[in-house]
């Protein structure tokens, strides 16, 4: 091993990133007698893609026959209701409509159906009225449909958040703000350098997103690499909630699923993505020309969306592949080493089909893997004060007061759920919105962020001036108010 005055920890299987892949991971190693340990470089699990992307649980029909896209995204699908049912988090099994507008695009859509139905997925042709009397809103001159009851909507950062929570539970370890900045494998085994550590492990599982060819790389795998390709997504606020029940889609195009109204889990309406080409893996910038593309997709599906009750956008960015297809294998090169890596759209969907394959490869690369007697699927419950009856929210109320004080008004969120959300790992201000949505309405936090940097200060025990929007870097506060008074008598 290298010589270096930095602290070292061990672990028989470190997974490097935490987004929706890593952490599925981790909670499907937690059912097995192995030790874990996640490393994410950001503040909290959940912040790459995982927290960027349109939700979707895709039906499972899109994907091309052969590629690991389709072996993973069906039975990912199936897997969502169960999973979600076991971690409490929302999942809306809302359907998901593939819409034709001519003869030719219909040929497509049954194209689709034959597709899906040969690999199982329920679905059903609409006629242009059976689609009409089902969604009213949308455009009248559309011809028909596949509808594909199975697929519906999640919040992903939720997810990734929750699949975290549980695999600690069961025995995994996690570290935040360790970026890994070095790699290397020597004598059997493989070395991670993070700013302040040195792990050892005999496995590593590559979940690292848009830079899993970084990280591969620095083992000195250079086989594949990941073509950044950024969505634009713009989400409108509750009022026009109800304008579609089910996920709408175009017939696809080249090289994406096109442009799609989206009914989020959390109640929004959304509408995107682009899928444009970048040369930054980082370029998280929404456009004018973004804009327009979107709107004009989404419109031409739903003539009466209105770009006023637009209250957020934002972009993520796609890990595709230079093969056009996830990379779910072992590394030919460094024994030990697995990739999870280009793992695009649909892998959201595909994410706990791909995990549940990890063992299989760990297997393969010489791990033994004895089950746990004591594995908990389940996740401890989280309150939802707002979908509480009345006699239930007066009860808790009386039990704990917090739970009585509305900090966001938009989206009716208590102390007490914020409180909750900090005691089960949320350290920033975004942490706190997208677990529990404090912050995610109409105002977009402007009424409530400088009560929930207090919330935050007071539970984590530090100055306000300490809080973040999302890490070190992204304080919010630059003086406490007697520093403040201070400075205003000099
Ligand atoms: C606009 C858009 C819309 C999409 N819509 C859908 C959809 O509706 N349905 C669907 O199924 N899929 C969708 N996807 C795809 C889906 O979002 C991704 O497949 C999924 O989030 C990938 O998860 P991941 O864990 O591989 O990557 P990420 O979420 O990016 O996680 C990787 C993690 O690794 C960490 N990391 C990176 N380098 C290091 C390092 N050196 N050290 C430590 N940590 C590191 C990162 O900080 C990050 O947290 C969409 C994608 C986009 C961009």
């Amino acid at each position: 091993m290298k010589v270096t005055d930095k602290q070292t920890l061990t672990a028989q299987v470190v997974i490097v990133g935490g987004g929706i892949i890593g952490t599925a991971t981790a909670r499907e190693l937690s059912r097995y007698n192995v030790d874990v340990l996640l490393l994410e470089a950001e503040a909290e699990v959940g912040w790459g893609t995982t927290k960027a992307n349109s939700g979707i649980v895709h039906g499972g029909f899109h994907e091309e026959p052969g590629t690991l896209k389709a072996k993973y995204c069906f039975p990912g699908n199936q897997m969502y209701p169960q999973l979600c049912e076991e971690l409490d988090v929302c999942f809306k099994q809302n359907g998901i409509l593939m819409v034709g507008r001519t003869p030719e695009e219909m040929e497509t859509v049954q194209e689709y159906y034959k597709r899906g139905t040969e690999r199982g997925v329920k679905l059903q042709l609409l006629s242009k009225e059976e689609l009409l009397e089902q969604e009213p809103n949308l455009d009248p001159e559309l011809a028909g449909a596949l509808y594909a009851p199975e697929g519906g909507s999640v919040m992903p950062f939720e997810l990734a958040a929750a699949l975290m929570e549980n695999a600690v539970q069961n025995g995994v370890r996690y570290e935040v703000n360790a970026k890994v900045i070095g790699a290397w494998a020597e004598g059997g085994k493989k070395y991670l350098e993070t700013a302040e550590k040195v792990i050892e492990a005999d496995y590593v599982i590559n979940a690292a997103g848009l830079f899993s060819d970084d990280l591969a790389r620095m083992f000195g795998d250079d086989y594949f690499s990941i073509r950044p390709r950024k969505g634009e997504e713009y989400i409108f606020d509750l009022s026009v909630k109800d304008m579609v029940k089910s996920t709408i889609f175009p017939v696809p195009g080249k090289i994406s699923k096109g442009i799609l109204v989206i009914p989020t889990a959390a109640g929004n309406l959304m509408m995107g993505p682009t899928g444009d080409n970048v040369d930054e893996k980082e370029d998280l910038g929404t456009s004018q020309d973004g804009f327009n593309r979107v709107f004009d997709g989404a419109k031409s599906l739903v003539p009466g969306l209105d770009p006023r009750k637009i209250i957020a956008q934002f972009a993520g960015v796609r890990a595709a592949s230079d093969r056009g297809d996830f990379i779910v294998e072992l590394s030919p090169n460094v024994p030990g080493l697995v990739h999870l890596a280009g793992i695009e759209s649909p892998g959201l969907t595909a994410a706990p089909a791909i995990a549940a394959d990890v063992p299989r490869l760990l297997r393969e690369a010489g791990l033994e893997l004895e089950e746990k007697e004591d594995f908990n699927p389940r996740r401890s419950g989280v309150i939802r004060f707002h979908t509480l009856s009345r006699e239930e929210q007066d009860k808790l109320v009386q039990e704990d007061p917090s739970f009585g004080r509305i900090i966001c008004r938009c989206e009716s969120i208590t102390e007490g759920e914020i409180v909750d959300a900090i005691h089960r790992g949320a350290r920033t201000l975004d942490g706190i919105k997208f677990r529990v949505r404090a912050g995610a309405g109409r105002c977009q936090g402007g009424f409530c962020q400088p009560f929930i940097t207090q919330i935050l200060s007071r539970e984590l025990g530090i100055p306000v001036t300490q809080v973040t929007k999302a890490g070190p870097g992204s304080e919010q506060v630059k003086y406490e108010a007697k520093e403040l008074s201070e400075q205003e008598v000099l």
